[in-house]
Formats: structure tokens, sequence, C-alpha cells
């Protein structure tokens, strides 16, 4: 494609918004264009980067005995109230037409209903069905570009099978292939375990990329393969143990209200003083122990509690325990309140709590003793340098950008959608399902994350939108233009070329154009090496310059293709 005849607006200027490296180079490379907060328009040079992403995807899900689909954007919104989602995606959906429609923002419904309506044995399982289409969600705080747009490309797959064997097989199959995937986009990634969410479902793996600009935090282990997202991450910190039980005793501790506060009064380890969080959920309020300073993981405490809870008020606190934040504690509470105790507290003794006096508290605490513990469940977020729960080394701390997810559904919306299939014995059950989730600019933006430099973007084969970029240095010169076109032709007939034979800029801005838009071999049309018959090849990572003589060039291009 000659350059002159092409439209890729690239630009110095990025918006202020664009503070991420690779929304501003997709920005300044003319990838995409902003419409509107979080909502982008693919220009060309964006578009062949995104194909080539769709193909690799569509590639490996076919190879996995993937089907494509392509399915309505537009959705009734009664399919989505008889699922319960219309409440639980809340503000992220978009609602059209006097809320009688929505736009999809993923399709369990769809793909649910339509096999309620065709899949009648399970004979007809397993399917794995998948499409590569776009996606609707009203994100609170659109940002990092195409990485967390409104409208963006997903490929979404989803397993049907008739045994929870077969989940895990067809679970599986989308682990390698989404490997493979990211194997042949050029991704450094990682998978780990993470939290099902409003998607519900039993086990779910994250494939993550670790970047400073990512939203999810993740708990990483350098010595083994231990990786999880701080959701649900768990870690060898070890149970508390203050010996023997001691007798149980009230003591005065004025003005204490923190955990900090009281450990330094008592002179006793921070560990010994058990703090008290007081929870509401619908009208049950829980009491919360956790050991001394440990924070309590809001996505644990949802699994245990369920997902709407608050903080208990002041006033609330007062009317449970006669005793304000601070003397809270889970000697003697009443019957109506439950309490759960993080796993480290396990049958502890001689804890310190406080006492539901106001600026009292127990010392000697024997939780088997003194107080009826409702159950015991992990709700501790770790920390950073915390003991590998596989191999005791230390656990790192690191943001990270989610690229996929695959989730083993269960049977969530087939049994709401009544998507039942016959077993061997005739019996009725509902379809057990997987989905599976993969964005496809945000494979194309992760990728440019991991591969740029300060001149812009590095692409790899198998993303660079073209093979080649020709850029003729003197487009006056009869001779050095001939050359150059007469190279386009010949290798147009095997690669893809951006031929750069522009007469309305300077050598020099096409230099930094070829460098900014990272195609990874350029190749120099200019009179001084012409002068020896020769062009200049420049590869774009390494920034490794050859000299190659004209009556060789072809050979050699293909060498270095290759
Ligand atoms: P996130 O936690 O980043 O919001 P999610 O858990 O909502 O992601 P899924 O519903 O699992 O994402 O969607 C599958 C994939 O779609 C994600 O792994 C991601 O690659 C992509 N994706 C999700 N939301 C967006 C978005 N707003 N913009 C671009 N890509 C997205
Ligand atoms: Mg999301």
């Amino acid at each position: 494609m000659r350059f002159s005849n092409s439209f890729i607006p690239t630009t110095k200027e990025v918006p202020n918004d664009a503070v991420i490296t690779s929304h501003q180079l997709m920005i300044r490379a003319g990838m995409v264009k902003a419409l509107g907060s979080g909502i982008y328009s693919v220009l060309p040079f964006g578009l062949k980067v995104f194909q080539k992403v769709m193909n690799i995807i569509r590639e490996e899900m076919n190879a996995i005995g993937g089907q494509e689909f392509y399915l309505p954007g537009i959705n009734p919104v009664e399919l989505w109230q008889e699922t319960g989602r219309v409440e639980s995606f809340g503000d992220i959906m978009f609602h059209i037409k006097n809320r009688q429609l929505i736009l999809a923002p993923t399709h369990e419904e769809v793909i649910t209903s339509i096999a309620k309506a065709h899949i009648r044995s399970y004979k007809e399982l397993p399917q794995i069905w998948y499409q590569i289409q776009s996606k609707f969600r009203n994100e609170p705080r659109p940002k990092s570009g195409v990485i967390r747009s409104r409208q963006f490309t997903m490929k979404d797959s989803y397993s049907l099978d008739s045994t929870s064997e077969g989940l895990d097989k067809s679970y599986n199959l989308h682990a390698e292939a989404y490997k493979k995937i990211y194997t042949r986009s050029g991704l450094k990634f990682f998978i780990i375990g993470a939290s099902s969410g409003a998607m519900g479902g039993s086990g779910s793996q994250e494939f993550m990329i670790e970047s400073d600009a990512g939203e999810d935090s993740i708990i990483l282990c350098e010595s083994c393969d231990y990786a999880a997202n701080l959701e649900i991450a768990t870690s060898n910190k070890s149970k508390i143990n203050f010996g023997s039980s001691k007798k149980k005793e009230k003591i005065f501790t004025p003005n204490i209200k923190t955990i900090d506060q009281l450990s330094n009064y008592l002179k006793v380890h921070v560990e010994q003083c058990a703090k008290s969080v007081v929870y509401i959920s619908g009208k049950q309020a829980y009491l919360i122990m956790m050991v001394g300073n440990d924070q309590v993981n809001e996505s644990k405490l949802k699994s245990v509690i369920g997902t709407e809870f608050r903080p208990c008020t002041d006033e609330e606190l007062v009317e449970l325990f006669s005793a304000e934040a601070g003397s809270i504690g889970p000697v003697g509470v009443s019957k109506n309140i439950k309490v759960i105790a993080d796993n480290r507290l396990k049958d502890s003794t001689n804890l310190i709590t406080g006492a539901n006096i106001n600026d009292y508290h127990l010392l000697n605490v024997d939780l088997l003793r003194d107080c009826k513990i409702d159950h015991y469940s992990d709700l501790r977020q770790v920390e950073k340098d915390e003991p590998c729960k596989l191999c005791n080394k230390q656990l790192r701390l690191t943001t990270g950008i989610e690229v996929g997810h695959i989730f083993k559904l269960g049977t969530k919306y087939s049994s709401a959608l009544k998507a039942n299939f016959l077993d061997e014995n005739g019996k009725e059950n509902p379809i057990i399902m997987g989905s599976y989730g993969i964005g496809v600019e945000r494979i194309a933006a992760c990728y440019i994350e991991q591969n740029h430099d300060e001149f812009g973007i590095i692409w790899n084969k198998a993303l660079s939108p073209f093979d080649f970029h020709i850029i003729v240095v003197n487009v006056k010169l009869a001779k050095v233009v001939e050359v150059a076109d007469n190279l386009y032709k010949s290798l147009s007939e095997k690669y893809s070329i951006l031929y750069d034979d522009r007469s309305s800029v300077s050598a020099g801005v096409k230099f930094k154009d070829a460098d900014l838009l990272g195609i990874p071999f350029q190749i120099i049309v200019g009179d001084r090496n012409l002068e020896n018959n020769s062009v200049e090849i420049k590869i774009r990572r390494t920034n490794e310059r050859i000299i190659v003589p004209i009556d060789s060039v072809l050979e050699k291009i293909k060498n270095i293709y290759e």
C-alpha cells in the first residue's frame, strides 16, 4: 500500500486523558480515534492489527472444535430479567427503547436460549460455540484507551456439556487454546486463580499481563507457579498461638480505639489483639473477627456473607452491642448476631478483645471456652512478602491487566432459562456450561505495553499490520524512486508492504513515522546507498542496520523475514 494514498494519521499530539503508553501510541500511530469517553473509532492501521488478533483467536478456537456464531448485540430485556442479570449488571448495562431492549455486555443468555431451543439429548453434547463481536458496557470510568472502553470486541465462547468431567475437558481445552493465542500474539502472560464474581460458577482463571497500568492486584510467587488475584489469594501466614488458656479478665482501657493503641498500651504483640468489625448484609448483622491488623478482604467476605453488605453504622453498633467501635468483641453477643472468625484465629486462646462496654477490653479470651464462633473462614487479605502457601518463599504483590478469563459456569444460566437435556437414563438435567472471554483490542494494547520504546511501537510478525515498510529517502531522484517502485512491486507478490512514497514530507518525518508505526523491517532506499548499488534494511526491534546489494535484496529479505 502506498503511504501517499493511505489514511494513517500519525500525530505527535496526545489528548490529556491518554496517560498510559499503549493509549498514547495507538493514537499517535493513527490506529484509533476517540469519539467520546470510552468510545473509539478503529482506523485502518489499527483494524489490520485487530484483524490479525481475531484471526489468531479464530484459528485456535476452530482447532478445539469451536463453531463460530454471530449473535445480536441488541437483546430483549426479558431474557436478561429471567436470569436476574438486569440487576446484577446495574448501570454497566446500556438500556434502549424505554428499557425494552439492552445492548449486550456478554452473551450467556442468548447462547443458553439457543441451547434450550435446540439441544435435546446428551448425544448432542458437548458443543463449543463462539463468536467475535462487539460488546457494550457502560464502564464507570472508561480509561486506558481501548483497554477499558464502552464498546469493545470480545471473543466469547461457551461450552455445553452433559457431565462435570465434560466441563473440565472443555475448560482445559480453552485454557490450552488461550495459552496458544497469547503466545502467538507475543504476549508475556501468566495465569492466576480468580474469583468468579457476578458470573457465578465454580472454577475460574484469569490470563494476566503484568503492568503498572493494570487495575487488578495480583499475588505472585517468584519461586513457584503460585499466582492469584488478590481477591482470592492465600498465603502460609500461620495460625496464631498464645499458649494454654488463662483466666479471662476485664480491664479498663481508656480512649483506646485502635489495635495499635491497644497493643502499645498493654505492651503485647499486635497479633494477640483480635479485631472485631461489624457488617450488615440484608437484615443480618455479622461480627467479623480478624487477627490484629489483618485486613478483611471484601471479595472473600462477599463469598461468605453475600454481595450486598455494608459496614455497621455507629448507632447500630450501640444498639447491637451497647458499646462503640473500638470496644466491640465476640464475648456474650446476642444470638442474632453471627460471629465469623478468620482461619488464623481457629480455636485461639488468650486473645484480647473488646468487652462490649465502652473503654473496656477482655484479656485471655479463649474462643472455644468464652464465645460462640458460628464459623471460621479465610477472610484476610494477603500482604506482600508473606510466605507462599505452596513453597514458603516470599510472595510479591503486583498489578496486572486481565486479557482473558475462563469460567466454569455450571448450571447457573441453564437452570434459570431451563435449558435441559435428557441424560442416558432419560432424565432431564440442566446443561453444564462454561464461559470464556478474550478482549481483542486489549490484546493489541497489552502487546504495545510490552513492546515499545521511546520512538514508538515494535510489532512482531504475527500482529504487524504490514510485513515490510519501504521508505524512499529522496523522491526527487528518479533512480531512487525507480528502485523503490520495483522493490515494492516484487515484494508485494509475497508480502504486505507499506510503501512510504510521500513527497509531502521530509525523509526525517518518514523515519520518525516508521519507528512510530513499528513495522518490524524497514527497507530504506536512498541515493547514498544506491551509489554502491545497495539499500539499507533496518530491524525495528534491535535497531540493527544491514546494507544489502540490490541484486541480492530479495533473497536477503526472505532470509531476514523467515
Ligand atoms: P475487567 O475486570 O477488566 O473489567 P471483566 O472481568 O469484566 O474484565 P470479562 O467479562 O471476563 O471481563 O470479559 C472477558 C474479556 O473481555 C476480558 O478479559 C478483557 O480482555 C475484555 N474486556 C472486558 N471489559 C472490557 C472493556 N471495557 N474494554 C475492553 N476489553 C474488555
Ligand atoms: Mg468488567
